[in-house]
């Protein structure tokens, strides 16, 4: 059958009128595929199906919120019996001390949990926490570090011309966005990230002034950039000297890269933890957990932090059915989908060898990203704006879509293999790969 589209042009001329970007999210639309977006129809297990009745693999798993995959006959019970018996009460719920308690067991610093919907959400609660614990107003984040759409962090998370983001030793703080908060971004500071001399001077120069340093564990929204040995490490400890609250963002790393995240996985001890996308598997489920003593705050009359949806009864059931799944057979899940991982990368890795196209492989685990370059490894977000070829990447990932292959065109988002992915996943996406770079189907890297 040849591959057609057809519907899905149809559909996105049916948009114009009505959405922006055909969809809800900029990271979805047209600007993302240089064409219009493919739409989706249906999923289960590692497959998604388009209103054309195409097939793919999908590695993109919506952004890394299902960690089963689609369609898990687990999530889909639980949904169901929420569903028929109360999708939402906004009442303190027996579902969510369960879940709360399944958290505390695994994640080692969640001392108590607080429950939202995304990880947005859950980031401007930790940051309010921390200017009112610390009683200070400013925050530190990394270049290239994405924590949500909220004016105080949106900031330096695009990739831009090498030229616009000034100095190493003084970036340039470049808002991401027109309407923010005109003050909004007086209070935070950037500094460029796997960089611990860096991160020492900024702290030195705003001693006393630093509510909170906010860091991914693993950079996520420029491909896949691993933590330096021993920087997060460095990073915790420069926090802890200076009383300043380490918020450890996990939206994407929790519940993926190890049952407790880069916390367990890199042996940290951050005072606040967000979690978001894996965490719902395919609910808006996010959380904040943390020590006790900073957590407290949120009792009334201190912190705030409101949500009508927060704790919704569905989200809940299908949060917790998504931790029973994962973490069965003392945590096998994980493992499984770290050498299914290592299966995929070492085998796209060869074929970029083989064919000596200029592209490498990162991953940590189950993140992993295709990125096309000529450097040996990209080690922060102002390598990734320099050596990346981001034009032949979208063109690769186009190239995979007549091939059942399924991924973001975005060459900053990563891609992840869940539980649903298979052998035979992994050895159709190589056979993809490869057909890919052959001259005929258009791929130049
Ligand atoms: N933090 C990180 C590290 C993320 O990658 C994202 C989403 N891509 C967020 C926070 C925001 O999460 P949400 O989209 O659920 O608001």
């Amino acid at each position: 059958m040849r591959f057609s589209t057809e519907k899905s042009r149809q559909m996105y001329q049916r948009t114009l009128g009505v959405l922006i970007e055909a969809s809800s999210s900029s990271s979805r639309g047209p600007a993302t595929f240089g064409q219009c977006p493919i739409f989706m129809e249906k999923g289960k297990g590692s497959r998604i199906y388009d209103v054309d009745g195409n097939e793919y693999i999908d590695w993109m798993m919506a952004f890394g919120a299902l960690p089963l995959g689609h369609s898990h006959p687990e999530v889909v019970e639980a949904i169901a019996e929420a569903a028929a018996t109360g999708a939402h009460f906004a009442t303190a719920t027996p579902v969510e001390i369960e879940l709360a308690e399944i958290i505390q067991k695994i994640v080692p610093n969640a001392e108590r949990v607080r429950f939202a919907n995304t990880g947005t959400e859950a980031m401007m609660a930790a940051i309010r926490l921390a200017r009112g614990v610390t009683g200070r107003p400013k925050i530190l984040k990394f270049e290239g570090h994405y924590h949500g759409w909220y004016d105080d962090v949106l900031v330096s998370s695009n990739v831009l011309p090498p030229a616009a983001l000034g100095l190493r030793s003084d970036p340039v703080k470049i808002p991401d966005s027109s309407g923010l908060n005109r003050t909004a971004l007086d209070d935070t500071i950037v500094v460029p990230w796997n960089d611990l001399p860096a991160l020492e001077r900024a702290t030195e120069n705003h001693r006393g002034q630093i509510a909170a340093i906010i860091t991914e564990g693993v950079m996520a929204n420029v491909g896949v950039i691993p933590p330096a040995e021993g920087y997060l490490q460095g990073l915790e400890k420069l926090a802890k000297a200076n009383g300043i609250v380490f918020i450890l963002d996990e939206t994407v790393t929790g519940f993926r890269i190890a049952p407790g995240g880069c916390q367990e996985y890199y042996k940290l001890s951050p005072d606040l933890v967000t979690f978001g996308k894996a965490l719902g598997c395919g609910l808006p489920v996010a959380a904040l957990v943390g020590r006790a003593a900073i957590m407290g705050a949120l009792q009334w009359g201190g912190v705030l932090h409101y949500g009508t949806h927060n704790g919704s009864r569905i989200g809940m059931f299908a949060a917790r059915a998504n931790l029973r799944a994962l973490t069965r057979d003392n945590n096998a899940p994980f493992a499984d989908t770290w050498r299914l991982a290592d299966r995929l990368c070492t085998g796209l890795r060869e074929i970029f060898r083989e064919r000596g196209v200029p592209a490498i492989v990162q991953n940590v685990g189950p993140m992993f990203q295709i990125i096309f370059t000529s450097q040996p490894a990209i080690r922060d977000y102002r390598e990734f704006c320099q050596f990346v070829d981001r034009t032949a990447f979208q063109k690769f990932v186009l190239s995979l879509f007549p091939l059942g292959i399924y991924a973001s065109p975005s060459a900053a988002l990563h891609s992840i293999v869940t539980l649903a992915h298979t052998e035979e996943d992994v050895d159709k996406t190589l056979n993809a790969a490869t057909r890919a770079l052959e001259p005929s189907v258009g791929t130049s890297a």
